[in-house]
């Protein structure tokens, strides 16, 4: 069976919110993706409730983009303590972490009509939002400061 990189990582002596490196691979034309964990709270201590986590996936999903170039996907962990980015290139932690920070503060300004992808037409479980909690996560994140190494806390300064 193969082998799953972030089945290995030791969920117990991580320190979020951080940035991490989760891979990167070459293509056959020479091109890589890397893949970004981003931890937004301490695994298996909490996790974000479905409303707010759904609601920064619609809002990072464009947010991101504003921040980093060549950004493929960014899509919530189904242990619900944070989000796997996948990118064209290779950016450093750190820089995923400068950008993240924007990001949230730009999460923590938005009004509902800021959220994208919320009518019925657009959004797999439309009900399910809450912009409310998804700020109140953010300011938390926010408040600890993303760190660019898991184990240490490296925390980025903007
Ligand atoms: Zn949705």
């Amino acid at each position: 069976m193969a082998k799953v990189e972030s089945f290995s990582l030791n969920h117990d002596q991580v320190k979020a919110p951080y940035v991490r490196v989760a891979g990167s691979e070459e293509g056959n034309l020479g091109d890589s993706i890397s893949k970004f964990d981003i931890r937004l709270v301490q695994p298996n201590i909490e996790a974000i409730p479905t409303s707010a986590l759904h609601t920064l996936e619609h809002l990072l999903a464009a947010y991101i983009r504003d921040y980093l170039d060549h950004v493929i996907d960014i899509s919530p962990m189904g242990c619900r303590t944070g989000f796997y980015l996948i990118i064209w290139g290779k950016p450093t932690a750190e820089e995923v972490a400068v950008a993240m920070t924007k990001v949230l503060r730009k999460v923590v300004e938005s009004e509902w009509e800021d959220v994208q992808g919320t009518k019925r037409k657009e959004c797999g479980n439309y009900r399910d939002h809450s912009l409310f909690a998804a700020k109140e996560y953010a300011k938390i994140v926010l408040e600890h400061g993303f760190s660019k190494d898991a184990f240490e806390r490296q925390v980025v300064s903007i």
